[in-house]
C-alpha cells in the first residue's frame, strides 16, 4: 500500500492494533480486500470493517531465491491466499520449508515487520495440523 488516506485509514489503524481488517458490504455480505470506497460485487457504499479471523488457504505461490536487496533474505516464499471471508491478498508465507508447501495448503494469520513498509504487515503461516 502505497499511502494512507481516507479509504484505507482504518486498514492502517487496524494493523497498527495487530488486526486485519477487511471491509464487509451491508447490501451483499461480501467481504472486500483491498479497502476500496464501493462494494467490489455490487457497487453497493455501505462498507462497514470487520475483523478478519485468520484463516486461509494457499491460493499460490512462488519462492524467491535472489533476495532483491539486503532486505529480503532469499529464500522468500510470495503468495496469494484466500481467506476464509473470501478475499484474495498477496502476502508471504514465513516459517515453512518453501518445498513443503502446496496450494490448498491451510495457513494462518500473523503479522510481521517489513522493511519497505512502515508497522506491521500481515503474512501467514502454515496452519498447525
Ligand atoms: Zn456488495
Amino acid at each position: 500500500m502505497s499511502g494512507v488516506d481516507v479509504v484505507n485509514q482504518a486498514y492502517a489503524d487496524g494493523l497498527a492494533a495487530g488486526q486485519l481488517l477487511l471491509q464487509r458490504c451491508g447490501d451483499c455480505g461480501r467481504h472486500q480486500f483491498y479497502p476500496r470506497i464501493a462494494c467490489s460485487h455490487c457497487t453497493g457504499s455501505k462498507l462497514t470493517w470487520v475483523r478478519a479471523a485468520g484463516g486461509g488457504q494457499i491460493a499460490s505461490f512462488t519462492v524467491v531465491r535472489r533476495g532483491v536487496s539486503a532486505d529480503f533474505t532469499a529464500p522468500y516464499v510470495v503468495a496469494l491466499v484466500d481467506l476464509d471471508e473470501g478475499v484474495r491478498m498477496m502476502t508471504h508465507i514465513i516459517d515453512a520449508d518453501p518445498e513443503q508447501l502446496e496450494i490448498g495448503m491451510p495457513v494462518a494469520l500473523d503479522f510481521q515487520q517489513v522493511a519497505i513498509a512502515p508497522g506491521r504487515q500481515p503474512v501467514f503461516r502454515p496452519a498447525a495440523p
